[in-house]
């Protein structure tokens, strides 16, 4: 099987594997305890802080960790609308974010909270006129993902950031398929967060940025380990994370998109297609292509040998459209054609050899 699924999740760096395998074996102990044992592992949690605060160039105590990316857009979403619940309990967000945002705000939605979902155009991006004319006195925060994890494609956080900033609204961005692949500027954001398993550390980690904790509610009630989250620390994941920034900063993700850019090139001289987001910003790691010349349960078929994603959703044994596709005017017809091949630095070009090899034959 040859993997092509790592906008889904991402093998782990085998340094960063062997450097955490102690933390299972031998350094066990609670973090938080006050004992030697405990003691010593403060220092190293605080060394992936340092880790991460210099990745993201920040302060170690804007930093919490969590359990990933879905954790740690509930807890601003939610911890958001409560504490801001004398100023206003108005949300904007986009019609393609992440589920974990979108499933969110619909729950806040029954408890009193107004969304604003913007549009995107057929290229994927917001209007940012629209978006300017969604501010009202009641708003109290825009999240707005930084890349699309079906299509890759980015948005300009930047000018996002400098509205929010021009009407003192809070800003918060889903950096979680873009993490270290695109430059980030925190001046004009406030909350941002991505995930461990996206960029080869381990599952079940991730890392939260508030500029200012104390706006935030916390989600989770308890031993309050971290300023804004309480439950035992996850020590081999915390490790793993801040391993995983420091690698970023020497990943060669020029060498990932002319990968990238090589299989679409070629694709397009074999067959048919349509690669959603062409002419505008893309991360190196995802292309969406649609299969003109296959239908869905042929292409599935052609490809049963490569781990890739439909855009299209399984949804009770009914087949919906992508919800982000249709967003971009697609046609159903077109999203069911579609597939996501989501590449990394541990993709080889004979991988997408193989891969071409399938569609030059006839
Ligand atoms: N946001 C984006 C853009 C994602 O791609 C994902 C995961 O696919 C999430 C949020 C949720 O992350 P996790 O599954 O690590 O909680």
């Amino acid at each position: 099987m040859i993997y092509f699924d790592n906008a889904a999740t991402t093998k782990i760096d085998d340094e960063i594997l062997e450097a955490i395998i102690p933390y299972f074996s031998i350094h066990y102990a609670n973090p938080s305890s006050n004992h030697l044992l405990g003691k010593e592992l403060k220092k190293v949690i605080k060394k992936s802080k340092h880790q991460i605060s210099n990745f993201l160039q920040c302060n170690e105590n804007q930093i919490t960790f969590t359990s990933g990316s879905t954790e740690s857009i509930n807890t601003i979403l939610k911890g958001m609308f409560f504490s801001c619940l004398e100023k206003g309990n108005h949300i904007i967000t986009v019609k393609t974010e992440h589920k974990a945002v979108l499933e969110t705000c619909k729950y806040l939605e029954t408890i009193g909270a107004e969304i604003t979902y913007l549009d995107v155009d057929e290229n994927g991006l917001i209007d940012l006129i629209q978006l300017e004319n969604s501010i009202k006195k009641n708003t109290i925060l825009t999240c707005v993902m930084h890349a699309n994890n079906e299509t890759g494609i980015i948005q300009d956080i930047d000018t996002i950031g400098k509205i929010c900033k021009k009407h003192t609204i809070d800003f918060f961005v889903d950096a979680t398929q873009s993490i270290g692949k695109i430059p980030i500027n925190l001046e004009n954001i406030d909350f941002l967060c991505f995930s461990g398993h996206k960029i080869h550390a381990p599952k079940g980690i991730g890392v939260l940025y508030t500029k200012e904790y104390s706006k935030i509610s916390p989600l989770l009630h308890g031993g309050n380990q971290e300023l804004i989250r309480s439950g035992t620390l996850n020590t081999p994941g915390i490790v793993g994370i801040g391993m995983a920034c420091e690698l970023l900063l020497s990943t060669e993700f020029k060498e990932i998109n002319d990968l990238k850019l090589y299989l679409e090139k070629e694709l397009q001289t074999l067959t048919n297609i349509l690669i959603h987001g062409k002419n505008v910003e893309r991360i190196s790691t995802i292309s969406n292509i649609c299969f003109y010349d296959f239908e869905e349960g042929l292409l599935i078929e052609k490809l049963k040998d490569f781990a890739i994603s439909q855009a299209s959703a399984c949804n009770s044994s009914v087949i919906q459209p992508s919800y982000v596709l249709k967003a971009m005017n697609l046609t159903n017809e077109q999203s069911f054609r579609s597939i996501r091949i989501s590449v990394s630095k541990f993709t080889t070009q004979k991988e997408i050899d193989v891969f071409l090899s399938i569609f030059s034959k006839k």
